[in-house]
């Protein structure tokens, strides 16, 4: 029986939080997408539904995640964690107000705190406002995001745009006070009438002593820093085994590596594996065609596969994807490029890859799509951020990991193999 439901606004952020958990001894499966009603509950003390939520507009994003919370629900869950980005990503509009108005509402839970903070990744919050390390949220290039532009820091305000206004703040010197402390104010806000209350916090102790003090909360919302005092919530109420919460079903087959991130970091895990390992760089632009570039990546893995890792990569400097645009345009190229990437994890899983490495987070969203995966139980952490999965649904047993184009060391590629052994 699951004891934490988590509901994601996105993909990778629905991983961070998962690793958290597990961390805390928690074990933990990521959902991808709202699960179905005939779906199977995964054995687990987490399950974390990832949606595609945060630019989706209002309407969809609180249905998906209304049903996501129902499906938890039945799941056996009793506590509920609305998981979004430590940068408060949203418009205004929305999202993260109006999801988070309409679970507290399903869960006729009244009230629910509010903390992006995530102090491991500079991100603080002190008297309502959001730092991204020294800077204020407004001045740290978040004013600019193509997508979710953060124009004010004051998350007291935000939030309060995009709910029915009744948000409260505990502040500072409460959290510092310790569990104790911040419970009694949000006991306390919530009897004044406030929906919801912005936490500070400015250290792990900051997140623990909120966790505890959340304890028999129905919904928490906030960023996955905020996940860090749970674990212990459930412990200390003897609801977690003991034993490794980041074991994996131990999967032997062949290794191998997708990257279709252009991303700085990906871009110099490549260079690194060029020197160890087989390592094929197509080339979109010279064959603009997905299943051409499938063909001959399939080709030239042939006689290669084995323990050791090959690497595919579509992935180009940016003058070369300017290019690539230029010529098909922007969606059309990354569809290209993704199709193509998609093509090959089917054609490297019917050769007998298992563990395979994706580098980029919508290449990673078209990889798992294609292979049918639905479910990732997640394993011990590689690089922070990035853990081995184990993949639930894709007809074989298949160790995952999941990359966001900028995450990870140089040796990711290498290192990530070495860990897992023979
Ligand atoms: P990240 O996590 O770094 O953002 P993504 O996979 O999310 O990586 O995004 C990278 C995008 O770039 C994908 O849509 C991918 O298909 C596309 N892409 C990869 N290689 C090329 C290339 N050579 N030319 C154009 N686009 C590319």
């Amino acid at each position: 029986m699951a004891l934490l439901g988590c509901i994601a606004d996105d993909f990778t952020g629905a991983t961070d939080l998962a690793a958290m958990l597990v961390k805390g001894g928690m074990r933990a499966v990521q959902l991808i997408g709202v699960p179905g009603a005939g779906d199977a509950v995964p054995e687990a003390d987490a399950i974390i539904v990832a949606l595609k939520s945060r630019t989706a507009p209002v309407r969809d994003a609180v249905g998906e995640s209304l049903a996501a919370l129902a499906w938890l629900q039945k799941a056996g869950c009793r506590q509920f964690f609305f998981k979004y980005c430590s940068t408060f990503d949203s418009t205004p509009e929305g999202n993260i107000g109006p999801v988070a108005e309409a679970l507290v509402d399903a869960l006729g839970a009244g009230f629910a705190l509010a903390c992006p903070a995530f102090p491991t990744n500079g991100r603080t919050v002190y008297q309502g406002h959001l730092f991204v390390g020294g800077t204020l949220l407004n001045e740290s290039g978040m004013e600019k995001h193509p997508l979710t532009p953060m124009t004010d820091a004051n998350l007291v305000r935000v939030l309060s745009h995009q709910t029915d206004g009744t948000v409260g703040l505990v502040p500072f010197a409460t959290v510092n006070d310790g569990a104790p402390a911040i419970r009694k104010a949000m006991t306390a806000l919530k009897e004044q009438g406030r929906r919801f209350a912005i936490v500070d916090a400015v250290t792990d102790a900051h997140l623990r002593a909120i966790g505890e003090a959340a304890e028999g909360h129905a919904l928490l919302t906030g960023g996955s820093g905020v996940a860090l005092g749970l674990p212990d919530n459930f412990r200390r109420a003897g609801l977690l085994a003991t034993g490794d919460a980041a074991a994996l079903p131990s999967v032997a087959g062949h290794a191998a590596v997708l990257a279709g991130s252009c991303s700085r970091a990906t871009l110099f895990q490549i260079g690194n594996a060029r020197a160890h390992v087989p390592t094929l760089e197509l080339d979109a632009l010279a064959t603009p065609d997905a299943a051409a570039l499938a063909a001959q990546a399939l080709a030239w893995v042939e006689g290669k596969l084995g323990a050791a890792p090959v690497v595919i990569a579509a992935s180009a400097p940016p003058e070369k994807v300017a290019a690539l645009q230029a010529k098909l345009g922007r969606e059309a190229a990354g569809a290209l490029v993704e199709n193509a990437l998609a093509a090959i994890a089917e054609g490297l899983v019917a050769r007998g890859v298992r563990r395979l490495v994706v580098a980029g987070g919508e290449t990673s969203g078209a990889v798992v799509t294609r292979l049918g995966v639905r479910a990732l139980r997640i394993g011990h952490e590689i690089d922070p951020g990035v853990p081995w999965t184990y993949a639930e649904g894709s007809g074989a047993p298949l160790l995952l990991a999941l990359k966001s184009g900028n995450f990870g060391g140089p040796d990711f590629f290498t290192k990530s193999f070495a860990m897992l052994g023979a």
